[in-house]
């Protein structure tokens, strides 16, 4: 029988359907996607108390036909919150997050942990009124609930101010004639063979596909690959560029970098859904050409009653107070995060903005081209660009290696209960971070070299 996950998987992917279905042992979810959001909240629980008072449909693990019978038994019965309301049609099962009637009218809810309506979301709650009408019941309305953007925690969180319900019925009953037609097209495939699909904006859109591995192993894959076109790597430096943008930097110079997670659920007071919140940073200091480079960092505790921000900005506001520069990788990403940081705290506001007043870019010449290879192209991210210019410094070696992974990881560590292990992982997001401003460090100096 489809569900309604297996419906959307199918809508953006037939192979990845029959994979799921026939395949399931090839999937494999990266540690960091599955967990780069997650804050231990049940965001499912949450969403219930929007209509506290329910009846659960579905006992057990799984909703199945006892979940659809008993869906039918809670109607009759005259509740009027069901939570993973059942029903079965065309050989197609769905398990409604919400179902609430109002005024004698049911009206159907999907949660997702979202801060908008996307694209997919259509076809997902589509297919529930397709299931839910054509079992029987007449729907007043269909509602996805995401998250509120604006929402900021102060306290307890408040489920009905978190979420936001908008009603997607004019888009969804512009679709219902094509549900019955995918479910058909679904059910019929997945009778046969592998579907042959090639790799493309879907294995990673709107999220990534867990057979990327088993599909990338494909042979025409291997051969896609070893068709590529070999780039140069010579370097293509504009000497004059170089020297305008270091003669820019004054002494004492500050190299910073921060590390952040994005909690779905906000966790502490004055933040909102999705934020990026800074939980580290690494600052590597340099009071004028010769001296020497002094390294300092900070790393929040994992303590989810302790904001990871408030000491975070006062260390940083005293370890930057005499550079004259600081310089980061990706202007923007640091500048945001300051601003966000000035808004949620006012009382460090105007020191904050004498940080992002001192700021400078290292990314700058290599976003312009003015320091880059054939094999480079478009991209500039440091991480790169340091084997371009350093080949000597490498993140290979470390046992975190890039940021989604620090956010990941560092956020597990809210719920670790092994000490041994808390420790390990705040070693590894150290050296982490350490890597990164030093990998500034040595960029500054190649380009002071040209
Ligand atoms: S990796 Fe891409 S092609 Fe392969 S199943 Fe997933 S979405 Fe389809």
């Amino acid at each position: 029988m489809l569900s309604k996950s297996k419906f959307t998987r199918g809508i953006n992917c037939q192979k990845s359907l029959w994979l799921y279905v026939h395949n399931f042992e090839a999937r494999a979810v990266s540690e960091a996607t599955a967990s780069l959001f997650g804050t231990g909240i049940n965001v499912g629980d949450l969403a219930r108390e929007y209509f506290p008072n329910g009846v659960m449909a579905v006992e057990g693990d799984y909703p199945n036909r006892q979940s659809a019978q008993r869906t039918q038994e809670l109607i009759a019965q005259g509740v009027e919150t069901i939570y993973e309301a059942t029903f079965i049609y065309n050989d197609t099962l769905v398990a409604v997050d919400l179902m609430h009637k109002q005024n004698g009218r049911w009206s159907l809810y999907e949660v997702k942990s979202t801060n908008s309506v996307k694209p997919q979301h259509i076809k997902d709650v589509a297919v529930q009124y397709y299931v839910v009408q054509g079992s029987g019941l007449e729907l007043e309305d269909a509602y996805l609930m995401h998250f509120d953007r604006e929402y900021v925690k102060r306290g307890a969180i408040v489920p009905t101010q978190l979420f936001k319900a908008e009603s997607l019925l004019e888009q969804v009953l512009a679709v219902q004639s094509t549900i019955a037609v995918n479910i058909e097209l679904f059910q019929n495939m997945l009778l046969g063979d592998e579907p042959e699909v090639l790799m493309g904006i879907q294995c990673k859109k709107p999220y990534e596909c867990d057979f990327c591995e088993y599909c990338s192993c494909l042979p025409c894959n291997q051969k896609e690959n070893a068709e590529a076109i070999e780039l140069s790597t010579e370097h293509q430096v504009q000497p004059s560029k170089i020297q305008d943008f270091v003669q820019g930097l004054e002494y004492p110079i500050c190299h910073l970098d921060f590390e952040t997670i994005m909690p779905a659920v906000p966790m502490f007071d004055e933040s909102r859904p999705y934020q990026q919140i800074p939980f580290q940073y690494s600052l590597h200091t340099q009071q004028h050409p010769d001296s020497e480079i002094i390294h300092s960092d900070y790393l929040a505790e994992s303590n989810p009653d302790i904001d990871p921000r408030l000491d975070l900005i006062t260390q940083m506001i005293a370890e930057t107070a005499e550079a004259k520069t600081v310089l980061v990788y990706n202007l923007r990403f640091e500048r945001d995060r300051i601003q966000e940081m000035m808004r949620d705290f006012p009382l460090y506001a105007a020191t904050l903005q004498t940080i992002i007043d001192r700021m400078k870019d290292l990314m700058h010449p290599f976003q312009k081209k003015h320091y880059t290879t054939e094999a480079l192209g478009r991209k500039y991210s440091i991480k790169l660009v340091l084997p371009m210019l350093c080949p000597d410094v490498s993140y290979n070696e470390l046992e975190i290696n890039n940021g989604m992974d620090a956010s990941s990881k560092f956020l597990n560590l809210y719920y670790c209960p092994d000490e041994t292990l808390i420790a390990e992982t705040r070693h590894h997001l150290l050296k982490y971070c350490h890597l990164d401003t030093l990998a500034m460090v040595k960029i500054l100096e190649v380009l002071q070299g040209v």
